[in-house]
């Protein structure tokens, strides 16, 4: 089927447009004659093929191409590449005769996005490792993943002509990878789209609203930023000052992540805007003495908020990120955050990489940036064949989303740490061994905890002992890519040997009580001592890290909270289980549905309630269901690496059972409070308490409280209850980390 006149008009079109763009880029006839040769033969390769929204297939490589010039600033191999990315695949011809037409580096170029193309369309596979053959293709050449960024934007772009399910997998994918890559890569626009994208798809109700309020909110908003703005202005200009300034809304999706985290409603986020300042840099002076002298201008104005500097000048953030970042007190008593940059570094904040090469090899410094050791760094892991593909999957996301700390060794020599890091990554920082045989710290001359979190401005001196070895646990402390795998390899290496050291114990055991070991015996140890798998239950016991005391109760106690752990629901797509409506054993699908045993798992990660926006994942090690919320980041992990276990469930009306959900409080304490939420919760509202874990101290009470619950009404009926006893000032939810 050839072209229409109306596609050959819209492809023109576009084509024009390409063309344009290029302008900018292509400096010889040769480099025109590469763009039109790529643009002519995908034509010709996509010929008769649409994309689901109907439109001609090579509209899809044309706008990926224009994404690479105009949003990511590449150049024409890059532009050639994009427009060929999916020809190789639809075609006849090999890399060998693209080589011969476009030169070698495209050809290898369009070698490594066509070995990629794969890479998620495949269902059955193991998406980590896919992930991980993309990112190999890291180490040969960047580009190619920034190519495969603009690739994903276009088909975030038009996501809205997939169904749901394909809408749940890919919107995953790019908020678990592709968005935290972007970042990565400095690409700060493309990773604010793809996560508001992302939400859009996920959550269309809770964006849509986002949006509106934005909307409504906007005239006060511009009001505030425009007497703000005025003075800094003013002062700006009187000190003859070339510069822009402008107020801009945080994206939808930070805002939503904020609300989510904090639990807070939109009308509780206050830092909806920041205002930035853009200058044209004196050429006479530094450009980080300018950014220190605005600084100094604007709080003269208003007052800064002391711990809240950021210096991303002298110190720039590991993708590449420069500017001063400072908290003022505007008017009406409103924290203000201010960013300063000059325009080279607003290039950079905005093009990411490759604004990033422009500048260094302007300047010609041989030195090793923060970019390349982090390049570096990836590579090395790529390297490291100890690791499963998905281990090898999150420690590399623990590389992306990170915001620096800078802190000092003993001897005053500087490194670069992840917020949120520890003493003990710390110590696998500066070496495997010194981590391995970790015992304590001194932070700022103070003996710590091994495990404390370290700060900005620290100086650590690790205390190591011979005697030391790591301990599972250490995982849970660890946070860098480099001290949890060198945990993990340590504790694989001495796995084996607790494995069956445990096994021994709990068979030993298991006979003392007369139990034979049964799935069902398991399933309820496993998910006593939080093991994912008997191998892992089995490891900690011979490891000594949990022991069996309490075992018996543990048998006991879950056969009697069994059916409070499962929970009936009904598929939003019963045909795909049941099998047209047949509710006997499924043929179609390899897992059993029997009437007795509850097909569905609660996961215990984000415990959903009736009410909750709720989706399956069809777990292959039970053959159940595990539901989890739709908000769940556990679950966007999963259906990053398993797009295709995604399945739609829905909460059933007919059954009337009780779910635990854990509420967080906090308050003035007073005699008779606890009696009273108590009373408030079992006597006026009837419900059960499991558990409550309430700590007083300096006349604050906070804590947690376990309540069986029918559904979300009622939980939310208990909070609005507690709410309104005298003392409770805060009370909500509890997310599970
Ligand atoms: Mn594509």
């Amino acid at each position: 089927m050839d072209y229409t006149p109306e596609d050959e008009v819209l492809i023109g079109g576009q084509f024009e447009k390409l063309l344009e763009s290029c302008g900018n880029i292509a400096r010889s006839d040769d480099d025109w004659n590469l763009i039109r040769k790529a643009f002519f033969l995908a034509k010709e390769a996509h010929k008769g093929v649409r994309r689901r929204s109907g439109e001609p297939y090579i509209t899809h490589p044309l706008a990926v191409a224009q994404i690479v010039v105009d949003e990511i600033g590449l150049g024409v191999k890059s532009v050639v590449s994009s427009l060929l990315h999916d020809a190789v695949e639809d075609t006849s011809y090999t890399v060998e005769e693209i080589e011969a037409m476009f030169g070698p580096k495209i050809a290898s170029m369009v070698d490594g996005l066509t070995k990629m193309a794969g890479v998620f369309t495949t269902e059955t596979s193991e998406q980590a490792e896919n992930f991980r053959k993309m990112l190999l293709t890291l180490s040969d050449d960047v580009r190619v993943i920034l190519i495969k960024i603009a690739d994903r934007l276009h088909n975030m772009r038009t996501l809205g002509s997939m169904p749901p399910h394909k809408q749940i997998k890919i919107t995953s994918e790019t908020i678990y990878l592709f968005a935290p890559l972007a970042y990565r890569l400095g690409l700060y626009s493309i990773k604010t789209e793809l996560e508001d994208l992302s939400l859009k798809y996920r959550f269309p109700e809770q964006y849509e609203e986002i949006k509106q309020k934005l909307h409504l909110t906007e005239v006060a908003r511009s009001q505030f930023i425009g007497s703000f703005n005025g003075p800094i202005e003013q002062r700006l200009r009187e000190s003859g000052i070339d510069f822009e300034i402008s107020g801009r809304v945080k994206s939808i999706y930070s805002i939503w992540s904020k609300m989510q985290r904090k639990q807070i409603p939109f009308e509780e986020v206050y830092d909806l805007f920041a205002i930035r300042i853009i200058f044209k840099p004196s050429p006479l002076i530094p450009e980080k003495s300018q950014c220190w002298h605005i600084y100094s201008l604007i709080t003269d104005i208003y007052k800064p908020k002391p711990d809240r500097i950021r210096d991303w000048v002298n110190i720039p953030k590991a993708n590449g990120y420069e500017a001063l970042h400072a908290t003022v007190m505007g008017p009406q008593g409103v924290w203000v955050e201010v960013q300063i940059r000059s325009e080279r570094m607003e290039e950079i904040a905005e093009k990411g990489f490759a604004a990033h090469w422009k500048y260094k090899q302007a300047t010609i410094s041989q030195d090793e940036d923060e970019f390349d050791k982090w390049l570096k760094k990836v590579r090395e892991a790529l390297n490291s064949p100890t690791e499963s593909a998905v281990d090898f999957l999150d420690n590399f996301r623990t590389t992306l989303y990170t915001t620096e700390i800078v802190v000092f060794t003993p001897k005053g020599e500087s490194r670069k740490m992840p917020m949120g890091a520890t003493a003990l990554d710390f110590a696998y920082d500066i070496h495997t061994n010194v981590g391995n045989k970790a015992i304590g710290a001194k932070i700022n001359h103070k003996i710590e905890s091994i495990f404390t979190p370290i700060m900005s401005g620290d100086q650590i001196e690790i205390l190591t002992s011979d005697n030391s070895t790591p301990k599972t646990e250490w995982l849970n402390h660890a946070t860098t890519a480099k001290a949890r795998q060198s945990i993990r390899n340590y504790l694989k290496k001495h796995k084996q040997h607790n494995v069956e050291n445990g096994k021994e114990i709990f068979e030993a055991k298991l006979k003392e009580f007369g139990i034979t070991p049964s799935a069902r015996v398991f399933r309820k140890v496993l998910s006593a001592y939080e093991s994912k798998t008997k191998d892992e239950f089995y490891s900690k016991l011979g490891a000594g890290i949990i022991s069996l005391e309490g075992l018996d109760k543990v048998l006991r106690e879950n056969a009697a909270s069994k059916m409070l752990k499962f929970w009936t629901i009904q598929l939003a797509n019963p045909l795909k289980i049941f099998g047209a409506g047949d509710k006997r054993r499924g043929q179609e699908r390899p897992q059993t549905i029997n009437a007795e045993e509850p097909d569905f798992t609660i996961a215990q990660c984000c415990s959903p309630i009736p009410g909750d926006n709720v989706i399956g994942y069809k777990n292959p090690e039970t053959g159940k269901v595990d539901v989890h919320k739709t908000s769940c980041d556990e679950l966007t992990r999963l259906a990053a690496q398993h797009g295709d276990r995604i399945t739609s469930v829905k909460w059933s009306s007919h059954k009337a059972m009780s779910y635990l959900s854990v509420i967080e409080i906090r308050g003035i304490d007073r005699i008779g409070i606890l009696m009273e939420l108590a009373q408030v919760i079992t006597g006026e509202l009837d419900i059960n308490i499991r558990e409550m874990h309430v700590q007083s101290h300096d006349g604050i009470f906070e804590g947690t409280i376990a309540v069986y619950v029918k559904n979300i009404d009622d939980l939310n009926l208990v909070i609005g209850k507690v709410a309104r006893i005298k003392g409770v000032e805060v009370v909500k939810r509890h997310i599970s980390k």
